[in-house]
């Protein structure tokens, strides 16, 4: 036996003297006292919970994203929540604020640089390239869903995570694949019950840009004594930029500023009015928005953005964006032209424009003070009374539940009333009422939950007896 093992053995006892001796000085009172004080975890600066209350809502955000991509024949795919640093400012450009202030860095125990994600596109563009999908039939359809990552500023309507619906058409070049984007996320919207209004423009390509730019950066420096701290700043970093800054100075001093469409080739130009033709013709209605350019470089020709409120003064007030990027693909290692487009809607916005209408419409009301707390609505509620009841409730639940029929039950409450108004706030229509006598009968009372009637049938008719009173 080496002396260091020898010695371990002696140690052991000692720690745990230490501790018990530690226990013994304190008091039970100061014991408490130090519990009391000690700091609770908090969650990360900019990084929120869904608790059961939001639980409903946002499990409905992500099945109407799946019917609505399902519907336009999308395949579902997920990338990594991390890539390698490098995948991200290689696409989305080295002067953006994404890159260049807010992603999340760190090297792995191997040293190599990897940032949570900061968005879906470049991710999905790799995993495209990983998976050989050029010899797939094109376009790749694909979409997803989940959280990314941005270190901001916080405040409302921006996190540091956050979650998107996104969709790319990957593998082709055609106006018609723009609109049918748009459309889905303006319907992706309208199903829930919003009503979207969509900015749209055209920044062209790589080349009309570069023209435009220089035109645009003489300008900007003519005005520069009008313009933020930030924006005398992206003048040389990032001039585009300075168009969509929702400073009051910078957009008067914008007023005369070039226009982009301008300098659009013909080709560009040809595209883009495509675009919009193909947009009338689904009625999909939209602004005309010449100082929309999308923060990323990546972009070319369609750029757009997703409003609801007409809030569009507020810089976090965008639901969703997008557009095409024909350079992304091959940037980052495609061997050959792979033109694309897409879309990102930010979930968390969403949700806040849903709670904000439920609001408007339940103003007086008082709806929400009768709810369920976690929002669960079932239609049919199970009650009983004393310990036989619950016994043959449990069997009797489970059994319905096997056959497809949900119910909302407290099996661990014994007053029937407390159960009754249980099953008011899940607005229930009917519930099912188990007691001691109806355990002796082999039967059931149904309560119609309006008008308080009650009918007594056979247990074993219970399925057949619901199925008739489904919504
Ligand atoms: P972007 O990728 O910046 O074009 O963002 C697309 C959408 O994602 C935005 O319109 C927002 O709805 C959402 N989004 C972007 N950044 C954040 C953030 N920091 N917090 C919450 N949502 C965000």
């Amino acid at each position: 036996m080496s002396p260091k093992k020898k010695s371990a053995p002696a140690k052991k006892p000692a720690t745990k003297k230490k501790v018990a001796d530690k226990k013994e000085a304190l008091s039970p009172a100061v014991a408490k006292q130090e519990k009391k004080t000690q700091k609770s975890y908090q969650n990360v600066r900019g990084m929120k919970d869904i608790v059961p209350s939001q639980g409903g809502q946002w499990l409905r955000m992500f099945d109407a994203a799946r019917s609505i991509a399902e519907s336009y024949c999308y395949g579902y795919v997920e990338t990594p929540i991390v890539e390698q640093a490098q995948l991200f400012v290689k696409s989305l450009g080295r002067g953006t604020d994404v890159v260049e202030k807010e992603m999340y860095v760190f090297e792995d125990n191997e040293g190599t640089k990897i940032a949570l994600r900061p968005e879906f596109t470049a991710g999905i563009a790799r995993s495209y390239i990983s998976h050989g999908m050029l010899s797939l039939p094109q376009p790749v359809k694909v979409w997803t869903v989940g959280p990314l990552f941005r270190h901001d500023r916080p405040q409302s309507g921006r996190y540091r995570q956050f979650h998107q619906f996104n969709c790319e058409v990957i593998g082709e070049r055609n106006p018609v694949s723009d609109a049918e984007l748009i459309s889905m996320a303006y319907n992706f919207l309208r199903d829930l019950g919003l009503q979207a209004e969509i900015h749209i423009n055209s920044i062209g390509t790589f080349e009309d840009r570069q023209n435009y730019i220089v035109e645009l950066v003489g300008y900007l420096r003519s005005k520069r004594s009008y313009l933020c701290e930030n924006c005398k700043k992206r003048i040389s970093k990032n001039p585009l930029r300075v168009l969509d800054c929702k400073e009051l100075g910078c957009q008067e001093a914008l007023e005369d500023a070039p226009q982009i469409i301008e300098w659009l080739s013909a080709a560009s130009k040809d595209f883009f009015m495509s675009v919009l033709e193909y947009l009338d013709e689904l009625r999909i209605p939209y602004v005309l928005t010449p100082t929309l350019v999308r923060g990323l470089d990546y972009y070319t020709d369609t750029v757009f953005e997703l409003f609801v409120d007409g809030g569009k003064e507020q810089s976090q007030s965008a639901l969703g964006g997008g557009g095409r990027y024909d350079g992304l693909l091959e940037e980052i290692g495609a061997r050959e032209a792979t033109p694309a487009s897409g879309f990102a809607i930010g979930l968390e916005r969403v949700m806040l424009a849903l709670n904000k209408k439920e609001k408007e419409e339940q103003e007086g009301s008082d709806v929400a003070g009768s709810r369920h707390p976690a929002g669960i609505e079932r239609q049919f509620f199970f009650a009983q009374l004393g310990e036989q009841a619950r016994r043959r409730t449990l069997a009797l639940i489970e059994s319905l539940r096997k056959s497809g029929i949900q119910l909302g039950s407290s099996l661990a409450k014994g007053s029937l009333k407390a159960q009754l108004e249980l099953a008011d706030k899940m607005k229930s229509t009917h519930s099912i009422i188990l007691g001691q006598k109806e355990v002796q009968d082999g039967t059931v009372i149904i309560r119609d939950m309006d008008s308080g009637i009650q009918e007594i049938i056979d247990q074993k008719k219970i399925e057949h007896h619901l199925r008739k009173l489904m919504k």
